[in-house]
């Protein structure tokens, strides 16, 4: 149970049924054929399982990426074969459209087949909660399922809609991603820490203003570092900054001080040329960033006192590259707040964001993470309100 009054499918007895499951197997893909990272696939897995155990008949439902309307490049094709690698004993079939499928693909499905509707957002109709649609979908099963935590912050129909119009349940991936995100923003652990990254800041606004409620301490890196350290009043050069944040920056900073959360800027960066693959950066202190400098990671003396800082935390929440990553030359600040977040044996750990994952989902220790949500928008989103319209529609009484 969660505090959520969602209905979860292991707490339920739900056999031999038609089963519509929302999963998110927006995987990456490259150059458009070929899958790049499966890792979401792999978390859908035991839903998927779980249901087919049971005698259940699933008909699957996934975006992958942003068409506006069909794009032979972002078929389901690929997710589709590998998928079928991973379910000896069952066929998946891709359904083309579902709208004009003949009847008998759905009324003759047997307990062995697992179709798969073609990418959803394909129909324009899925990003507008349309009635009609939901309808169209809900028509299709008799129960709806939801187990794409990563789109929980959407109000598209095949999330929100179909879920008011026949039973629906979470199932087991957003089941964890709630217990475990809630478990570090409910009663969590003192002191927590929180580490915020990124390009950006202007997304982030919000979800930085929770964090000053929640947290002890707010360390900043990446180029959201920049709008704090231009608030402070340095040079920073070339680099990464949105001018109407600054503001913003300035507020934060403000607020920190009455809710009495430490909030931990970089005190040196690395300046390099963020095109420039070869060469590494400059250490610089950070009131010495000149003119034509580019701040493109954290420095050593900030790596340090960020590090003795998660040395003591008993909750860590982790969203953002502290630098551009991309270029092994500016990682080395990333690198570290992972390390020592997996060296922190005592603390419970959730980390989360698309880029935040691809700058660690190779690396050794993974397993010393508590939870790494598979939602980045979604993490943030939770984490900021509490809830999810993907929740609340499941809120089935
Ligand atoms: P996430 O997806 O994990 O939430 P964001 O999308 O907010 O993270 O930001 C990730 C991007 O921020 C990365 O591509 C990284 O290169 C970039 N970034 C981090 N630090 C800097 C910096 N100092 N200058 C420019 N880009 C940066
Ligand atoms: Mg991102």
């Amino acid at each position: 149970m969660t505090d959520f009054n969602i209905h979860f499918i292991d707490e339920h007895d739900i056999l031999h049924k038609r089963v519509l499951l929302r999963v998110d197997f927006n995987v990456s893909l490259h150059d458009n054929l070929t899958i790049a990272d499966d890792a979401r696939i792999q978390q859908g897995l035991p839903t998927i399982k779980y249901l087919l155990e049971k005698g259940n008949k699933l008909i699957l439902v996934s975006h992958l990426d942003r068409p506006e309307k069909r794009d032979p490049k972002l078929s389901l094709k690929p997710v589709v074969a590998r998928l079928q690698e991973y379910l000896d004993g069952f066929t998946v079939k891709l359904v083309d459209d579902f709208l004009i499928e003949p009847k008998e693909t759905f009324s003759a499905q047997k307990e062995n087949e697992i179709l798969v509707l073609e990418n959803i957002r394909f129909y324009a109709e899925e990003k507008k909660n349309d009635p009609e649609f939901a309808k169209k979908l809900a028509e299709l099963a008799d129960v709806y399922v939801n187990d794409a935590f990563g789109v929980c912050h959407r109000t598209d129909t095949s999330v929100v809609g179909v879920a008011a119009l026949i039973p629906s349940y979470g199932g087991l991936l957003l089941k964890k991603e709630i217990e475990m995100i809630s478990s570090v923003i409910a009663k969590p652990q003192k002191p927590l820490v929180a580490i915020i990254g990124g390009a950006k800041i202007s997304g982030k606004i919000k979800f930085i203003g929770r964090l000053l409620e929640l947290a002890d301490y707010l360390l900043v890196g990446g180029g959201l570092a920049n709008n704090f350290i231009a608030a402070q009043g340095f040079e920073i050069g070339k680099s990464l900054v949105e001018y109407e944040e600054i503001e913003n920056a300035r507020r934060i900073l403000y607020m920190a001080a009455q809710k009495n959360t430490a909030v931990v800027l970089p005190s040196d960066v690395v300046i390099g040329e963020p095109d420039n693959s070869k060469e590494g950066g400059e250490i610089k202190k950070v009131d010495e960033v000149p003119q034509d400098g580019y701040i493109l990671d954290i420095g050593p003396e900030t790596q340090a006192r960020f590090g003795a800082i998660i040395a003591k935390a008993k909750t860590i929440i982790w969203n953002g590259p502290v630098g551009l990553f991309e270029n092994p030359a500016f990682g080395r600040g990333t690198d570290f707040i992972y390390y020592a977040i997996t060296q922190n044996k005592d603390a419970v750990s959730v980390i989360g964001g698309g880029e935040t994952l691809a700058a660690v989902s190779k690396k050794e220790y993974l397993e010393k993470i508590t939870h790494i949500s598979t939602g980045g928008g979604a993490m943030l989103e939770f984490i900021e309100q509490g809830t999810l319209p993907g929740f609340e529609a499941l809120n089935n009484g």
